[in-house]
């Protein structure tokens, strides 16, 4: 049975996207298939708070230098007693908190494979299942097992500003299996979630949305600060109502600024 490499976990509400201000237990994987606004450099060395992007790039992965080595190695049994210890089972399974499964890169096939013993090992346990959001940057395709244990998957493409080039970033064939979702009626419900700071930014998000036949389409406002959000919060919000996409917000920026794992 895999075992879950997992970086950070901690009870939050979840910040972003169309179950924002859910309260969630989140799970970061470590590793990534893309290190944005860092490529070409030894990840050890980043600092997302103080380092520069690299050239090309106009942001910073801002858990870089939580999720690059996992804290910790977890069997399914192993991880389900350390929820227990912390007492978040009862969230989950009495007061609806959702797991969000971020990263990291959570699709990263050997991830999949070991959040699907995880999940199967939890209802055998429990009996039933909690809400499951997935985070990812939509490069890799989902397992039909993974899927099983999904409810809803927050896809965020990178742009050009990550500093990725295209072949790196866009996978048709990935995307084309998020597609599914997107347009048809599915038991996994399905979110477009762009990171915009400019009109570049969205010109590109056009090129995506109109080439990729994209439905449900968000804009968040780039950011890692309160004060970077004030600058791009508004005019996000003036090119989603141009374009008649959805907006969200940060919320754990708006609560706590810089801190992560909160
Ligand atoms: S894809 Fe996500 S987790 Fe990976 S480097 Fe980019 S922002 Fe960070």
């Amino acid at each position: 049975m895999s075992k879950l490499s997992i970086a950070e976990t901690f009870f939050s509400i979840q910040g972003e996207g169309r179950h924002s201000g859910t309260p969630a237990v989140f799970v970061r994987v470590a590793g990534c298939n893309l290190s944005c606004g860092a490529v070409g450099r030894d990840l050890a060395e980043v600092n997302p708070t103080e380092d520069d992007p690299v050239e090309g790039a106009s942001w910073i992965c801002d858990t870089i230098d939580v999720w690059r080595q996992p804290d910790n190695v977890y069997s399914t049994d192993e991880f389900i007693d350390e929820l227990r210890a912390r007492g978040w089972i009862e969230n989950l399974l009495e007061k609806d908190a959702h797991f969000v499964l971020t990263g990291g890169e959570p699709t990263l096939p050997n991830h999949q494979e070991a959040w699907t013993d995880f999940m199967n090992r939890f209802e055998a346990v429990f009996g039933e299942t909690p809400f499951v959001e997935v985070e990812t940057n939509g490069t890799f395709v989902f397992t039909n097992d993974f899927l099983e244990t999904v409810d809803h998957v927050n896809c965020s493409l990178k742009l050009s500003n990550s500093g990725h080039s295209i072949d790196d970033r866009i996978k048709p064939e990935a995307i084309g299996q998020l597609q599914i979702f997107d347009q048809t009626q599915s038991p996994v419900t399905f979110d477009w979630k762009f990171v915009v700071a400019g009109q570049d930014d969205i010109e590109e998000v056009n090129d995506l949305v109109t080439s990729f036949n994209m439905e449900n389409v968000i804009l968040m406002p780039a950011g890692l600060s309160r004060e970077q959000l004030k600058e791009t919060y508004p005019r996000a919000i003036e090119f989603a109502k141009e374009r008649g996409w959805k907006i969200t917000g940060r919320e754990h920026i708006t609560a706590w600024d810089k801190q992560t794992g909160v």
